[in-house]
């Protein structure tokens, strides 16, 4: 059990005992950074459950190989997203938001399937994802459910921002906390899995920052050829000063071909920024993000004054504040620019 999965050996280790001595609490909170691999912990949980050779998940019985993929919609329609998910296992599914909000739809169809005894396994599993995105609604649908909890239920929250739950959710929850995964564990990775050099692993892994799912999809050609366009915002912004050079960049972050590609594109400008605003802080080198092009980047930040970066940086905060709350993009990007370029 868990020996796909990579890092959080502590959570590993907690969750064994909770299984090996029978107290696994009805209601558990995933919580940690995104992409460490929250969800993949619960699916591996659930498969305890249903595994057809006892306590433990063998990831090899068809019970537990049906566990695992959700038949989640794509739909542009709200009320497709107001029913618990199945896959091929019919005592193991999830909710998911549908858009920014998890819908009370979705937690009321989920009370009623957790008062279900189980089809064929030994209790039902089910996953709330992004459990932060109820409102107070669902919410106070879902504290009903978590009050009168079946024995046979078991539900798993799944969040990155645990504060943004009621605290009454949060005390009904047990709390298992997941850490960024080790620089070290994903270049092993990325070795092993993905056959990378160890150059490009390195590279990768410290790109990942701690998510194995970054690590497990990055392409690095592609990451280099957005850096080399935002290497040259920075240029235009803290060294040319060239405004008009800036509004056309601003305009081509926002253009059909490249706007899917946004957020992206502005983390890399962000990780640049940093990494010269730590450079020029003497930070360690395992600090820096872009370690393989240190030098280009020592060589263009003796001309910028590091309360620029800082300044720069928290721009770039608020403007991803503001972009949660759905304001027009191109026209942020612009004024972005403006003010960086001192
Ligand atoms: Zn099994």
């Amino acid at each position: 059990m868990f020996s796909n999965l990579i890092g959080n050996q502590r959570v590993k280790d907690s969750l064994l005992q909770l299984l090996r001595s029978e107290r696994v609490p009805n209601s558990l909170l995933f919580a940690g950074p995104e992409g460490v691999g929250k969800k993949q912990f619960a699916i591996e949980l659930a498969r305890s459950f249903v595994c057809q050779t006892g306590k433990l998940a063998c990831g090899t019985c068809t019970a537990c190989k049906r566990v695992g993929l959700f038949n989640t919609p794509t739909s542009e329609k709200g009320d497709d997203y107001d029913l618990v998910f199945f896959g091929e296992h019919s005592d193991v599914g999830i909710v998911i938001p549908y858009k920014r909000n998890l819908r009370v739809g979705a937690i009321r169809a989920l009370e009623i399937q957790s008062n279900y005894r189980p089809f064929e396994a030994r209790a039902r599993v089910f996953i709330i994802d992004d459990a932060d995105k109820m409102n107070d609604a669902a919410s106070n649908a879902l504290l009903k459910t978590l009050e009168e909890p079946s024995s046979t239920t078991y539900l798993i929250l799944i969040t990155s921002r645990p504060d943004s739950l009621l605290s009454t959710i949060r005390s009904r929850c047990q709390m298992i906390r997941f850490a960024p995964v080790a620089e070290t564990e994903l270049e092993d990775l990325l070795v092993k899995r993905r056959k990378f050099n160890p150059k490009d692993a390195k590279l990768a892994a410290r790109i990942a920052n701690g998510q194995v799912a970054t690590a497990l999809t990055i392409d690095l050609d592609k990451f280099r050829s957005q850096r080399v366009t935002q290497l040259s915002v920075i240029e235009k912004a803290f060294i040319n000063v060239d405004r008009a050079a800036l509004l056309r960049s601003a305009e081509q972050m926002n253009d059909a071909k490249n706007k899917d590609l946004f957020e992206e594109n502005l983390a890399i400008l962000e990780t640049l920024i940093r990494d010269m605003w730590m450079m020029k802080n003497a930070s360690l080198p395992e600090a820096i993000r872009n370690f393989d092009i240190a030098e280009e980047l020592e060589r263009v930040s003796p001309e910028i004054d590091p309360r620029q970066l800082g300044a720069a940086l928290n721009e770039i905060e608020s403007l991803r504040q503001s972009l949660a709350v759905n304001i027009n993009r191109k026209s942020a990007t612009d004024a972005l620019f403006m003010k960086i370029a001192a």
